[in-house]
């Protein structure tokens, strides 16, 4: 490939685009800047394969909460009948394969390179490129850098004092080995009870010799209630694509299925009930949806909390271990509700012991298991960390991103993540950040997010050639407005609530606790992006004459 004319020279390969990461969101991106506006777009991957966050996350039980019919491409037609999901949510290998195809469909292949992880990502204003390098050295550049790292990517492993010295293995849920993990006649122990190890928790039990469950925070989890599809739902599913893409996009968390519009209450003990009874019977995330103010209303959210408690009480028959588990510190789905598949039934077997690391925190690891301020000591073989991601910066934050005047991504966001509309950065021009902070993103079902972020980015960089362009970036007031917003919507919401959420940024010591993605929902913001763009990009800056890269 070659520079444009009048480019200084540069030894380097120059692509209109390059996006980084190829999950949902670099696949699609890849697609809708080279097939549809005809850019050289490329992508670099850290894994050796397509998948993102299903690439990695490949340990005991993962499985998406989105149900399958609805965690699917809907841009295309062809996608959509070319494919066959076979269960009611997805499992972590199909959802590789559905990436695989899609991968193989649109003929994305060509287009990525693999085993590349950006270690750095440099603006310059000379030439108004994004000069990036590899981990192997390897050096890019392009006008447009797209940044499509998923919000859940960069593990947490807490520092622990002593894990080196265990003499046992630990493994990361988000790192899991690609060849399984064996555990049987092992002592596992699991750290961790948010959605990742609620699912993993059954499956390990089910081969381990002994697993202990170390809770910090007891949590809610739904029934999945998963089941084979029939043959009549997926002929439904296929022949009514444009009906659920329709009651997606008329949703706030992108999920086809309507939220009521009735308050909890404004009916009697008994509808109530009834209506929780169904939801919990239909199991996922549908009992969120029951009423209009479970998230905005602690009293309406108290009913579905208890209710949940109730139905812990029900299964698990250790009064004790019962008690530990309904001691949720936090309302109803201010964290990120999970569903499960006999979580709490798991605590009823013989091989399984819950500790409540609240009541009596880890105090180190020690060569041959977990030692605990108390001084009780649990032998174990094997650690397994299910502690989640830095999450929504994380991973933008790891790839050394410097943007205009040497202004650094870790220096821009010191106090907490600053964008316009979880899309761009003040002082990082021409980079978009896919589902970026500020954003609803992990607050819907991600499909939907990803492909109206997409759909924009795209329309806009179609946009900014047309009129001839160079650079396009925020100002830092649209900035300032936007995280206000971002603040004042998940004020008016009981989310900030839940004290050790991701969501805030909470659990990763040091990190800034701001409320990152935008709660608001997903029609209020598909508006006010269709908006700015309508106002001809309202709250950016744009610059200069742009020279044409051909590569
Ligand atoms: P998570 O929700 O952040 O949960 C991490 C767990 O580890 C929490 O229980 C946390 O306790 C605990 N923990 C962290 N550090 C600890 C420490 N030093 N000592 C003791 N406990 C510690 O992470 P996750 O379960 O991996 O889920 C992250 C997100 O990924 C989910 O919320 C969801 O959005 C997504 N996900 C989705 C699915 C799905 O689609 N079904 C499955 C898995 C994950 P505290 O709560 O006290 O901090």
């Amino acid at each position: 490939m070659s520079e444009g004319a009048g480019r200084k020279a540069v030894e380097v390969p120059v692509h209109d685009a390059l996006i980084v990461g190829a999950g949902f969101a670099g696949l699609y991106q890849l697609h809708a800047l080279r097939d549809r506006l005809g850019l050289s777009a490329h992508v670099l991957e850290a894994a050796d394969g397509v998948g993102g966050t299903w690439w990695w996350n490949r340990y005991p039980g993962a499985r998406c909460d989105s149900e399958s019919h609805a965690y699917a491409f809907y841009f295309s037609e062809e996608l959509l009948q070319s494919w066959e999901w076979s269960e009611r949510y997805p499992e972590q290998p199909e959802i590789l394969r559905y990436l695989n195809h899609v991968a193989d469909r649109l003929d994305l292949r060509r287009d990525i390179t693999f085993n590349a992880r950006v270690t750095s990502a440099r603006w310059d204003a000379e030439d108004n490129l994004w000069h990036v390098t590899t981990a192997d050295g390897q050096r890019w550049a392009a006008t447009w850098l797209i940044t499509a790292v998923g919000c859940l990517s960069s593990a947490n492993i807490p520092d622990i004092p002593g894990r080196d010295d265990f003499a046992g293995r630990w493994v990361h849920t988000g790192h899991w080995p690609h060849e399984g993990v064996d555990f049987a006649g092992l002592r596992v122990g699991m750290i961790g009870t948010g959605s990742t190890g609620i699912q993993a928790a059954p499956v390990i039990a089910g081969s381990a010799a002994h697993l202990t469950v170390f809770q910090r925070t007891a949590n809610y989890s739904i029934p999945a209630r998963n089941t084979p599809l029939t043959s009549a739902f997926k002929r439904w599913a296929k022949e009514n694509a444009a009906e659920i893409r329709e009651a997606m996009h008329a949703t706030g968390n992108g999920h086809p299925w309507p939220v009521s519009d009735r308050s909890a209450l404004e009916v009697d003990d008994a509808e109530r009930e009834a209506i929780f009874r169904a939801a919990w019977e239909k199991g996922g995330l549908r009992l969120r949806a029951t009423f209009r103010d479970i998230l905005t209303d602690r009293r309406a959210n108290d009913t579905a909390a208890e209710f949940i408690r109730a139905r812990i009480r029900e299964v698990v028959k250790d009064p004790t271990t019962a008690a530990m588990l309904t001691d949720i510190d936090h309302p109803f789905a201010t964290k990120r509700p999970p569903i499960d598949t006999g979580y709490f039934e798991t605590f009823n077997r013989d091989n399984v012991t819950l500790v409540d690391v609240r009541a009596d925190p880890i105090e180190r690891i020690t060569p041959t298991g977990i030692r605990l301020k108390s001084g009780a000591e649990h032998a174990l073989d094997i650690i397994v960390f299910a502690t989640g991601f830095d999450a929504m910066t994380g991973a933008l934050l790891r790839m050394g991103i410097t943007g205009r005047d040497g202004l650094t991504l870790s220096d821009a966001w010191a106090a907490g993540p600053r964008t316009q509309l979880g899309l761009q950065v003040a002082g990082f021009p021409n980079m978009f950040t896919v589902t970026g902070p500020g954003s609803p993103s992990v607050l819907t079902n991600m499909p939907v997010a990803i492909e109206q972020h997409v759909e924009w980015i795209t329309d806009c960089i179609a946009a900014m050639r047309a009129r001839g362009v160079a650079t396009i970036e925020p100002t830092e007031e649209a900035c300032d407005r936007w995280v206000a917003h971002v603040n004042d919507v998940a004020n008016a919401t009981l989310m900030p609530q839940a004290g050790h959420s991701w969501y805030l940024g909470a659990n990763v010591p040091g990190k800034p606790r701001v409320f990152m993605p935008y709660a608001g929902g997903m029609p209020a913001y598909r508006r006010v992006c269709d908006e700015v763009a309508a106002a001809g990009y309202e709250g950016f800056v744009t610059t200069g004459a742009r020279t044409r890269v051909t590569a």
